[in-house]
């Protein structure tokens, strides 16, 4: 077996994007792409997932925006050298779900339920009394989307390694039942970046879109939600303090000077939300205006060659599958 280096990684059409969406997830995708230019590089838009916890109109109205997100975010600029496919999971939907009916062999249902992330989720959707079936068979769903690429790399945040060592674990058991197919994928864990909410506690979240910057606002509410977003006073400091500066930094504003003189208690927190909010403006309004001249054709034709990419690639690894659970009879 060849052991180029494949990676894997999704991102669920949920919702509109914020900045925190960009630091913390974009971001260090579009530094993977640039540290990895050898690789291959699968890129897929999660509609699948999206639909364990979201109505199937929300993940209609934003599978294709988020493309064009992301191509306005940098991922454009990587997609001409044919390493890198950017897809919606669904266009090889039936393959992912063929291989996760022979990954479901290695798990049982006690197993699912115990799968951290899962547990808080299915509590909280349970609660909700929507908790279905496909929420808890998310593991295999995600081994699989994984699994059909062959990938040696996928990048995680924390939160997300307990589902890696899930597939890993099928992986395992699946080469050790029928020789070896899958290559065992190893987890790029990005740095933990935890962006608060602009008012009060708690992440910054589509959920709480009043603490919330979305790539989506104009101007005038950029500059206004930071003017109001809440600080520390002078020679004190808070997570929310701590969160605007870590977005200041992501943006490459220097903030050592601020922070040494705002603790030792100099009034510069509006000095601060100034060069910030300026800062923010430029950087959205470039994502607008570069957003806008994407046509909606310039994303089909993105997506039928990264699709076309990933049903070879995804048809490749199902054949050896197959051959290797003898259910190729028909073939023989
Ligand atoms: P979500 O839309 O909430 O599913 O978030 C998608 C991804 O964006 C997450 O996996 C994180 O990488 C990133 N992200 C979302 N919210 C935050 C936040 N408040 N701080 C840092 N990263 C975030």
């Amino acid at each position: 077996m060849d052991e180029k280096q494949v990676i894997v990684t999704g991102v669920r059409p949920t919702g509109d994007l914020h900045i925190a969406n960009y630091l913390g997830a974009v971001m260090p995708l579009v530094k993977t792409l640039e540290a990895n230019k050898e690789a291959e590089v699968f890129v897929f838009v999660a509609d699948l997932h999206g639909l364990t916890d979201n109505d199937a109109q929300t993940i209609s109205d934003y599978r294709l925006p988020v493309v064009k997100d992301y191509l306005a975010l940098g991922l454009d600029k990587y997609l001409n050298s044919g390493k890198v496919h950017l897809f919606i999971q669904s266009q090889i939907g039936e393959l992912i779900s063929y291989l996760a009916l022979f990954l479901s062999r290695y798990t049982t249902f006690n197993d699912l339920m115990r799968v951290p992330t899962l547990k808080e989720k299915l509590r909280v959707n349970q609660e909700a009394g929507q908790a279905n079936a496909l929420l808890g068979y998310y593991p295999v769903l995600m081994a699989a989307d994984i699994l059909i690429h062959n990938a040696t790399i996928v990048p995680v945040g924390h939160d997300q390694l307990p589902h890696l060592e899930k597939t890993r674990e099928f992986a395992e058991k699946f080469n050790n039942e029928f020789g070896k197919v899958f290559s065992l994928p190893q987890p790029h864990t990005t740095e933990n970046l935890r962006i608060l909410s602009l008012k009060g506690q708690g992440k910054m979240s589509k959920s709480h879109p009043e603490g919330a910057l979305f790539m989506s606002d104009p101007e005038k509410t950029i500059l206004q939600k930071i003017a109001r977003a809440e600080t520390a006073k002078e020679g004190e400091a808070t997570p929310n303090l701590d969160s605007l500066l870590t977005i200041a930094a992501e943006l490459g504003i220097g903030t050592e000077e601020f922070r040494k003189e705002h603790m030792a208690g100099k009034q510069v927190v509006g000095q601060f939300k100034k060069v910030l909010g300026e800062t923010l403006v430029k950087f959205i309004s470039n994502f607008q205006n570069k957003r806008s001249g994407i046509s909606d054709r310039e994303v089909l034709d993105v997506i039928m060659k990264g699709g076309a990419a990933a049903r070879l690639s995804a048809e490749k690894t199902m054949e050896r599958v197959k051959r290797a659970v003898r259910i190729d009879y028909l073939n023989n």
